[in-house]
């Protein structure tokens, strides 16, 4: 199970898959990160478990606001640990671009050393690199 993507660029042959695992992955490793720092990441940390809803039975995690959503984001942009966002919330007509995939490593490397704690390498990396070094000459498109 995964996204099939594709290299936009018409002299490369880049192809690859997202595999689904790493979008939950990547979402944990966010949430470690909050959690880590619990009371400087309060609105943040609130919206990141409202993610988690849907796999949820605790309903306690739907006790938020709009407003608290909207608050929680905004943070995580400003403190740009949004980057991740694009890669978990991948589509099957979404696209990797390189503002994208700056972003991306931006949040990333924040969150390294949750990630890598979790026994497993992220292994799509290979491919949020591809976008980033291409510097908007090998953006991928997803299909
Ligand atoms: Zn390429």
């Amino acid at each position: 199970m995964g996204i099939d993507i594709y290299c936009t660029n018409r002299d490369c042959s880049f192809e690859g898959k997202q595999c689904f695992e790493y979008r939950r992955k990547l979402l944990d490793a966010l949430r470690d990160y909050l959690t880590a720092d619990e009371s400087t990441y309060e609105r943040e940390l609130k919206y990141v478990n409202w993610l988690y809803r849907e796999d949820n039975e605790d309903n306690s995690y739907m006790n938020i606001t709009e407003e608290e959503r909207d608050m929680g984001y905004e943070e995580l942009k400003k403190k740009e640990l949004d980057g991740l966002f694009s890669y978990i919330f991948l589509t099957e007509r979404s696209m990797i671009t390189y503002t994208q995939a700056v972003k991306f490593k931006k949040t990333f490397d924040k969150m390294n050393s949750f990630f890598y704690s979790k026994e497993s390498r992220f292994l799509d990396l290979d491919m949020i690199k591809h976008a980033y070094c291409g510097k908007g000459n090998h953006n991928l498109q997803c299909w």
